[in-house]
């Protein structure tokens, strides 16, 4: 049975279409990332499946409810649902332990009950410790376990949790998403988890879908959007890919810039304009011309910057395309340079037309 299920979702706002029909099926226990730039639709498709509110179109169904739908929607207090938004929004005169067993207070469970699940809960985001401190008196990351600890205690059904990392440093950020996939893989509540950080999703998800104007642009586990972007736009979003643009000459063949290369992705078709999407790092760049020139352009180095353990080139074709390789850091080319570049067929990724 599919825990949540989202379909042809659509919420706007007089003209402008917030989210714009997506479909999506989470099963039970999955961890689901909706990863996008910003003002892509996160936070409202999150909104839509809280409750908070209503679609203009399209529905949401757990299990065999339905929950939402233009004629009738639940609300938020009666979905079994836990959101954390942002800001933690711990009440500031609790202690952890009384911010934490809030929500079991309020269902009204008896003491014994209570102290049992605070204590396995406490144990399990390590915050034992802390138990009796005020809000003030943690740090921030401290802050973002207990409002974890304060949503998971009261067992939802499904968890959302929208940039639940953005307000942390850089290295508490990379820690804690290490930390919510823990308690992830510990507690199996059905998460929607919303970022713009592509690491982020790629630490934490089972699946991600790529957001791009409303709509999901791809659906897949991290592995599969990562190596087998199918549009410009998942490719740019995530890891940051060249694009190149040539003309199909057969079957696997593009000519780019006056050269013909092997790709790999999708069958072409000879005569049509191809977009081929290929990684920085997969790129190898030499000064020297190299004994095969097979799925090799030439170019020229226009910038070159010394970053510790790479370095970074922007190089120009001769069609004047720029493109970004990452290079090992040893070997020094100075930009207006003449180099090669080598495109293995493998990295070319054709993607699908627009
Ligand atoms: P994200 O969380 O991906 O940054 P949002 O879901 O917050 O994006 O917003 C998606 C789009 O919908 C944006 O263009 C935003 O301006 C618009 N939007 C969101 N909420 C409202 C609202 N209440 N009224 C009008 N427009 C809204
Ligand atoms: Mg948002």
């Amino acid at each position: 049975m599919a825990a949540v299920e989202l379909k042809g979702l659509t919420k706007s706002y007089g003209e402008s279409v917030a989210v714009a029909g997506v479909s999506l099926r989470i099963e039970h226990g999955q961890l689901v990332c909706l990863l996008g730039p910003s003002g892509c639709g996160k936070t409202t498709t999150l909104r839509l499946i809280a409750g908070f509110i209503e679609p203009s179109a399209g529905e949401i169904v757990v299990g065999d409810k339905v929950l939402s739908s233009p004629q009738r929607t639940v609300p938020p207090e009666a979905r079994n649902m836990s959101m954390i938004f942002q800001s933690y929004a711990l009440w500031p005169h609790m202690t952890v332990a009384e911010n934490v067993a809030y929500g079991l207070k309020i269902r009204k469970l008896d003491k014994a009950a209570i102290e049992a699940k605070l204590k396995a809960i406490l144990s399990t985001a390590r915050l034992e410790a802390l138990a009796d401190r005020y809000p003030g008196e943690l740090s921030g990351g401290q802050q973002q376990r207990v409002s974890l600890a304060r949503a998971l205690v009261v067992e939802p059904e499904t968890l959302l949790l929208d940039e639940p990392l953005s307000n942390l440093d850089a290295n508490l950020r990379e820690e804690m998403r290490f930390e919510i996939r823990r308690l992830h893989d510990r507690y199996r509540y059905t998460t929607v988890y919303v970022t713009h950080d592509q690491a982020e999703a790629m630490t934490t998800a089972d699946l991600i879908a790529v957001m791009n104007s409303g709509k999901i642009e791809q659906l897949g586990p991290p592995e599969e959007i990562y190596a087998r972007p199918r549009s410009e736009f998942v490719a740019r979003f995530i890891g940051g890919a060249n694009i190149l643009r040539g003309t199909a000459l057969d079957g696997t063949q593009v000519s780019l810039a006056g050269t013909a290369l092997r790709t790999t992705g999708r069958t072409l078709q000879a005569g049509r304009p191809v977009a081929l999407s290929v990684r920085q790092h997969e790129i190898a760049i030499a000064a020297e011309k190299p004994q095969s020139l097979d799925n090799h352009l030439p170019a020229v180095v226009t910038r070159q910057v010394f970053l510790g353990s790479v370095r970074d080139y922007t190089v120009a074709l001769d069609d004047r395309t720029e493109l970004r390789v990452t290079a090992p850091p040893g070997r020094d080319i100075a930009p207006g340079q003449a180099v090669w570049l080598h495109l293995p067929a493998e990295q070319c990724r054709a993607l699908a037309e627009e």
